[in-house]
């Protein structure tokens, strides 16, 4: 079974091998965590990104999908991209971002990747709830087996840390 960790801070800073982006369809780089990201990881990941869109996805990156680029800079050897649902009181879009998790950790199982930390997607500009947000990647960790070892989940405030030690403990 894959473990589960609880960190606070920046991302950026922690040595993992694959770092997930919570990024937007266009792959081409925005605020919040996916600013962090190019900002600590430099020009290289946006010129992975930008081959990306220019090749196998000329439309971008659905939302619940995911793909990795080099990490540049960063400690980690892989950014694995994907883009979570904007949250909607009318709609339910929860499965949209359990794939996000759930097609994260399989890119990351077919890179070879043993240690993989996440940031909560979808939590910051696309205004998930912060309890659920935390709950449904705790659940979608835990339901899906792959070859990662250690998954690093990354509060980036106490607000956020704190959400996820509930969700941890709710999910039993
Ligand atoms: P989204 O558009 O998917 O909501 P954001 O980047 O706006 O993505 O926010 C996702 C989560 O990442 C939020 O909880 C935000 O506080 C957090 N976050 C922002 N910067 C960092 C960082 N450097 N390291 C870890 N988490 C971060």
């Amino acid at each position: 079974m894959t473990a589960l960790d609880i960190a606070h801070g920046d991302i950026t800073t922690i040595a993992v091998d694959a770092i997930v982006n919570a990024a937007n369809s266009s792959l081409l780089g925005g605020g919040g965590v996916d600013g962090a990201i190019h900002r600590a990881g430099g020009p290289e990941i946006l010129a992975a990104c930008r081959e990306l869109r220019a090749t196998s996805l000329p439309d971008g990156l659905e939302p619940g999908r995911a793909v990795a680029t080099t990490a540049g800079r960063l400690p980690a050897r892989w950014v694995i991209h994907t883009v979570g649902p904007v949250w909607s009181a009318h709609e339910d879009r929860s499965g949209i971002l359990r794939s996000a998790y759930h097609n994260s950790l399989l890119v990351a199982h077919d890179l070879g990747a043993r240690t993989v930390s996440f940031p909560l997607v979808s939590a910051g500009v696309y205004g998930w709830p912060l309890d659920d947000a935390a709950l449904q990647a705790v659940t979608t960790i835990r339901e899906t087996q792959t070859g990662v070892e250690t998954v690093v989940l990354v509060g980036f405030d106490n607000a956020a840390v704190d959400a996820l030690r509930r969700a941890v403990s709710r999910a039993g």
